[in-house]
């Protein structure tokens, strides 16, 4: 279900994104996937393949899934550090007051497209 309202979200910002470039179709995705989100990437791809269907301008698109690392800055001594796990701290001085910076959301970071020939 998780993946489902994801993909939609993904679809229509790549529409979005696609219309505003004039692209008549959309070769390549690309889509960073915040760990923190949990995805499960064979059922987000699945639910991209099943839905872009819906999207005349997706329809061949391929969507490139990467994952993204969480990173938190440390609101004690400014320094940003990447996350292994659960339980965030700062990696250079330890301390737990820290606001993620990256990897808490899902974003379409690229894309490919052909425009309509005029
Ligand atoms: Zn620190």
């Amino acid at each position: 279900m998780h993946e489902m309202s994801l993909a939609v979200e993904i679809l229509r910002i790549a529409d979005e994104a696609a219309a505003e470039a004039g692209a008549g179709r959309v070769l390549r995705v690309g889509v960073g996937v915040g760990w923190l989100l949990q995805v499960e990437e064979q059922s987000l791809a699945f639910h991209l393949r099943a839905m872009r269907q819906d999207y005349p301008r997706l329809r061949e698109a391929v969507f490139d899934l990467a994952e993204e690392a969480v990173r938190v800055r440390c609101r004690a001594c400014g320094e940003e550090t990447q996350q292994a796990d659960w339980g965030f701290s700062c990696g250079s001085c330890g301390c737990r007051d820290v606001a993620v910076v990256t990897g808490d959301r899902l974003e379409v970071q690229d894309m490919e497209v052909l425009t309509d020939d005029v």
